[in-house]
């Protein structure tokens, strides 16, 4: 009898577009689509995905090369999320094997086998306890480990240890070898503990949100819940939640940032009696391979990750809660450009679930798409309980004085807090302590050598930085080109303020959260701690203070200046700025005293400034959607981004203008598509290479993807293609 080839269609992790076609040996089983098998490329072995069985193929029998081995007898990856990795692929135009591969956790990439296995996790025994009561003097990492794991109610995994100390596994180890800590070998999940927590009664806007979402079943649905900030946002998911794990299904919750995982974990572990998967980035492969497998396979009724947590398969996904969905980090910046975001809405619209986005400032794509009604408005405009929202006061930086940036009326708002224990927090988005360094006899300014951009000025590690590319340099004594000795630090950064604030108040407890400041592991821990717990007066910080965070006793938030942003060159440069101000400000008077937020700037007639005030995001969004339609801008139409670098200058304009001509004789106009004209990005040098950009805009998301595919391989084929460093962005977040 003659049989047909058993032919399978294989993504395999490469940067081409296009999958291959291999043989499956008569004699062996033949795989299923979405099953692994390791099969040769060129010289190497690589481990792929079958996408598709076949009889036949384009490529002549006689040179197919034969699979090496089956790796699943059952599929890794249902139908449904393979189908949403193809859509992905096609819709953001990277390589479908890069996708498929970054859906993986890296030892089933490498061809592990997908079982689920057992994590460790450590316990201190009586030894360990006895010591650490008869134990004094300083405290070692060591010691803070056994506290650690003391302290804990329950074995404690290494996700928690990790975030203790980086050593953590050399101390671990040691702390066990001295029979002072248990190993306990238990799955990855995290379990609820034995008492779980009633729901609090739900306020009027609450009880409604709760209502809508339950009346939508399980269909699809898109609900964008614009809750202010302490509006109980997370009581409205927990509600959702509970409904559908009593169905039997999963929820699968995205946050921004791993930061706010722990945050999350804990308040599902005190409400529902089911275990949760954790899936993020600062999690060994072991515990990412079983997190991910029991979403698979069912056990985790409820999954909660960042940004590829999105593409985590799941047995019976039921709903979608994307938190904080205007944040920048659902959107990958690098290699496969995907918005989490956006694919969770795709994912929650083809497996027929309803999806929750939910923030106190949602994007103006999704404020648009609410209007518009294709998404379900959700608001709660007031606090939870008792608080109420706290007041705005502008201050006007032309008038007054500054003493290191902090005007007078701003050191007598803080030292009133002081005088009534209670915490203030000054937002200053730079680190370090002075954004420029120069000489008052000359001028001249340290800039740095690969990118068109100055030194920040760090005076704690007595170093010059590069905030773009990490270069450093010694602080120099003279002045380079005058010699004169002259040289000061121009502007605020974190360092400068909180000096300051140790001459102003010298008394008062201050910490310091930057990226500088909390580099070690579990430092930004330690550091919350003391605040929560009242061993701190006033915070100074970035960005890393602004997002999430619920600190009781803070009744003050002090905007340092306000004015980066204002006049941006990004079209979404008011619009972050706004969101972000707004997020800072509502970390202030969250209980029951009331808050206080006092923005510096040197344009307080900005119409921003007011609707912050009023803490009138709907009126803003309003305002910025009218701009955005006049400049014909997103959410009006849909932004894709070309971008190229090169070490010399001429040649990544050289490749864009060439992508030009050839997208000019695809007569985009005819689809409504218009190309502009390439040009050097904002900041042209960084990191040694050059780099321009080609902005391509279109009205209709089809036609603009239509476009795309004829054009993308025409690009790829170019011969400069492989002399330039190039990618392409669709729907980017921000045009550098
Ligand atoms: P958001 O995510 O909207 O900023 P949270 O969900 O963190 O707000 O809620 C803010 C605070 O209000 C939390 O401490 C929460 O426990 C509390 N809270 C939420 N809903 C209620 C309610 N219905 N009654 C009393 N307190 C509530
Ligand atoms: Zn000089
Ligand atoms: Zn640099």
């Amino acid at each position: 009898m003659i049989s047909l080839p058993r032919i399978v269609r294989v993504a395999v992790p490469s940067p081409l577009y296009r999958h291959f076609d291999y043989l499956v040996p008569q004699s062996g089983p033949m795989p299923c689509a979405g099953a692994r098998v390791r099969v040769p490329f060129g010289k190497r072995t690589l481990v792929g995905i079958v996408l598709k069985t076949a009889d036949q193929s384009d490529v002549p029998l006689a040179r197919l090369k034969q699979i090496l081995e089956v790796l699943d007898p059952e599929p890794l990856l249902d139908a449904t999320l393979l189908r949403l990795l193809l859509w992905a692929a096609a819709y953001y135009h990277h390589p479908v094997g890069e996708v498929i591969q970054s859906a993986l956790p890296l030892g089933l990439r490498r061809g592990k086998p997908a079982t689920v296995g057992q994590v460790d996790s450590w316990i201190a025994n009586d030894r360990g306890r006895m010591l650490l009561a008869s134990t004094s003097g300083r405290d070692t990492a060591e010691k803070r480990l056994l506290r650690f794991l003391a302290d804990a109610p329950e074995a404690v995994d290494q996700s928690a240890l990790a975030l203790i100390s980086k050593r953590w596994r050399a101390i671990v180890r040691s702390l066990v070898a001295n029979g002072l800590v248990d190993v306990v070998s238990r799955k990855c999940l995290a379990q609820p503990p034995v008492e779980v927590v009633p729901p609090p009664s739900a306020s009027t806007a609450q009880h409604q949100a709760i209502t809508a979402i339950a009346a939508g079943g399980a269909a699809f649905h898109c609900y964008l819940l614009h809750g202010v900030t302490g509006s109980g946002k997370t009581e409205v998911y927990l509600q959702a939640i509970d409904r559908v794990i009593k169905e039997g299904a999963q929820a699968l919750v995205l946050v921004p940032e791993i930061g706010l995982t722990p945050q999350f974990v804990d308040r599902f572990r005190r409400r529902f009696p089911v275990a949760v998967a954790v899936i993020h980035s600062a999690l060994s492969e072991s515990e990412r391979q079983c997190a991910w497998l029991s979403a698979r396979e069912g056990s985790a009724p409820i999954v909660l990750g960042t940004r590829s947590a999105v593409f985590v398969p799941l047995k019976a996904l039921g709903l979608i809660v994307v938190d904080e969905e205007h944040d920048n980090s659902f959107k990958q910046q690098e290699g496969f450009r995907y918005s989490a975001r956006d694919v969770a809405i795709v994912r929650a619209k083809r497996e027929h679930v309803p999806i929750v986005l939910g923030s106190a400032t949602p994007s103006l794509e999704s404020l648009r798409n609410a209007l518009d009604g294709r998404y379900q408005l959700l608001p709660l405009p007031e606090r939870a309980g008792s608080a109420g929202l706290p007041s705005v006061r502008l201050l006007d930086l032309r008038q007054l004085a500054r003493n290191n940036g902090l005007t007078p009326p701003l050191v007598d708002a803080l030292r009133n807090r002081l005088e009534r224990k209670e915490q203030s927090l000054l937002f200053i988005n730079r680190r370090g302590f002075a954004p420029v360094l120069m000489c008052h006899d000359c001028g001249w300014i340290a800039a740095c050598g690969r990118c068109d951009s100055r030194l920040t000025l760090h005076k704690s590690a007595e170093r010059l930085r590069c905030h773009h590319c990490g270069s450093e340099a010694a602080i120099p004594a003279t002045c380079p080109a005058c010699h004169a000795q002259r040289l000061h630090g121009l502007g605020e950064g974190t360092e400068r303020i909180e000096s300051a604030l140790t001459r102003l108040f010298p008394d008062a407890r201050i910490e310091r959260i930057d990226r500088d400041s909390t580099r070690r592991k579990g430092v930004l821990e330690e550091k919350l701690a003391r605040v929560r717990s009242g061993d701190a007066d006033i915070m100074v910080g970035t960005q890393m203070l602004a997002k999430g965070h619920d600190f009781p006793n803070l009744t003050l938030v002090g905007v340092v200046n306000a004015d980066q942003g204002l006049y941006g060159c990004d079209f979404r440069s008011s619009e972050q700025l706004f969101q972000r101000l707004m997020q800072v400000a509502g970390r202030a008077g969250r209980a029951d005293k009331s808050g206080e937020v006092i923005i510096q700037t040197f344009h307080p007639e900005h119409p921003l400034f007011s609707a912050l005030r009023a803490h009138d995001y709907q009126g803003f969004a309003n305002y910025a959607l009218q701009e955005r339609r006049e400049a014909q801008f997103p959410p009006y139409t849909h932004l894709v981004l070309l971008r190229a670098e090169s070490p010399e200058r001429s040649s990544a304009l050289r490749f864009l203008l060439q992508a030009r001509d050839l997208a000019a004789a695809l007569r985009p106009e005819e689809s409504q598509v218009s190309i502009l004209d390439p040009a050097p990005s904002p900041m042209e040098r960084r990191a040694g290479r050059f780099r321009a950009q080609l902005l391509i805009q279109g009205r209709q998301r089809d036609a603009l993807q239509h476009f795309l595919d004829q054009w993308l391989p025409q690009i790829a084929e170019m011969p400069q293609a492989r002399k330039t460093r190039w990618s392409l962005d669709v729907d980017p977040m921000d045009l550098y």
